[in-house]
């Protein structure tokens, strides 16, 4: 079933790892949101009139939305858009939004499922990576979330830091039990050149990641997760049962999508588009009634990458058959490539499906990467 994709592009200060699109000046955020309302109308028919069984606020920081900007938003695509009985509603948001006023507020909108962007319980962590928010903001936002009654959430954890010991690692994870969150995405500490972080590193002033305690505070989150029921079902997605994202699992397995805002991106399974990643731009173009992407059709060997790379990173693995199935057949090179692997233990063979195991997980995207044509 097809998702639909919000990209809220504003941030109140730049986290000094990422990489995403975003500006920190919010003065054109009401401006934004009429943008964003055109668009959807201009896109109305790019899902050719099918039910929209996810939609996900991303960014950015849509938790810095007014209930005016959610409610106008909502509105048109209500309008526009069939929406499935129970949609599956996701907002991404930050600690320091997340007021007793503003989950009141999220409580009574359509959102079912907040995505809160902790990164870790400790002081230390946030200063290095430059969050907004405190570590005890991290704490009482969970309980209000929790004391409101959002079931569904899902919280961000940052491994690998160089200032994230193996211990605060461990605590990380005991304070995430503790609120009993039925879903956890854990990402290790990546150092993008075009970042804050990747300046400090090249200057020298900050350490590059220790590969070696990223991997290992990595298999202790496998371990500990397990122990505790959840299921791994995405290298950087772990859930109770039945409590898997449908909106990042839609992603893995094909299906189309829609992406709204500046530098979203959309799917239609024969084409990619995406647009563009600048906020005046994408302002200006909207004021003209233009929706401002570029359109990629997807070559075999694109599909085929793609579809290696996002169903190996899964538990429901690489299909052969729907390798076999796609416009061209790479099945030979596939099976050469994944032989290795096989042959040492990282990936196993089940009828026409391969996943990757415990020692596969660890050297995931490598694995893709050798498969790929
Ligand atoms: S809040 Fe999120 S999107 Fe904004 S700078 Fe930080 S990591 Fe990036």
């Amino acid at each position: 079933m097809p998702g639909l994709y919000l990209h809220i592009p504003f941030c109140k200060q730049a986290c000094h790892y990422c990489n995403f699109h975003f500006s920190t000046s919010l003065k054109y955020k009401e401006e934004m949101v009429q943008a964003l309302v055109r668009e959807l109308e201009l896109q109305r028919d790019y899902l050719q009139g099918a039910s929209l069984d996810t939609i996900y606020f991303g960014g950015g920081t849509p938790s810095l939305l007014s209930s005016d900007e959610l409610q106008a938003i909502f509105d048109q695509i209500y309008r526009l858009f069939p929406v499935v009985a129970e949609p599956e509603v996701t907002l991404e948001a930050n600690p320091d939004d997340l007021t007793q006023e503003k989950v009141d507020m999220l409580r009574k909108s359509p959102v079912n499922r907040l995505s809160i962007g902790i990164q870790s319980f400790a002081e230390e962590d946030l200063r290095f990576m430059n969050r907004a928010h405190s570590a005890g903001e991290a704490l009482s936002c969970l309980q209000r979330v929790k004391d409101a009654g959002f079931e569904n959430s899902t919280i961000d954890l940052i491994y690998g830091s160089p200032t994230t010991s193996d211990a605060q690692w461990a605590k990380n994870l005991d304070i995430f039990f503790q609120f009993d969150i039925p879903h956890l995405s854990p990402y290790c500490l990546t150092v993008e050149p075009q970042t804050a972080l990747g300046h400090f590193v090249k200057k020298g002033k900050v350490p590059p990641v220790d590969e070696e305690k990223a991997s290992r505070q990595f298999e202790y989150l496998m371990d500990t997760m397990a122990v505790h029921g959840y299921e791994h079902y995405e290298i950087s997605n772990f859930a109770k049962p039945g409590r898997h994202s449908k909106h990042n699992s839609s992603y893995w397995l094909g299906e189309p999508y829609l992406g709204i805002g500046p530098a979203a991106h959309s799917f239609n399974g024969d084409t990619r588009q995406w647009n563009v990643a600048n906020n005046a731009q994408y302002l200006k173009a909207l004021a003209e009634s233009q929706a401002p992407y570029e359109l990629e059709p997807l070559a075999p060997a694109n599909r085929y990458n793609e579809y290696v790379m996002t169903s190996l990173r899964t538990q429901w693995g690489c299909d052969l058959t729907l390798i076999q199935s796609l416009p061209k057949d790479f099945s030979d090179h596939f099976l050469a490539s994944i032989q290795p692997f096989m042959a040492e233990g990282q990936v196993v063979r089940q009828g026409s499906i391969f996943t990757l195991n415990r020692a596969g997980k660890l050297i995931a995207d490598h694995i893709a990467a050798v498969c790929f044509v």
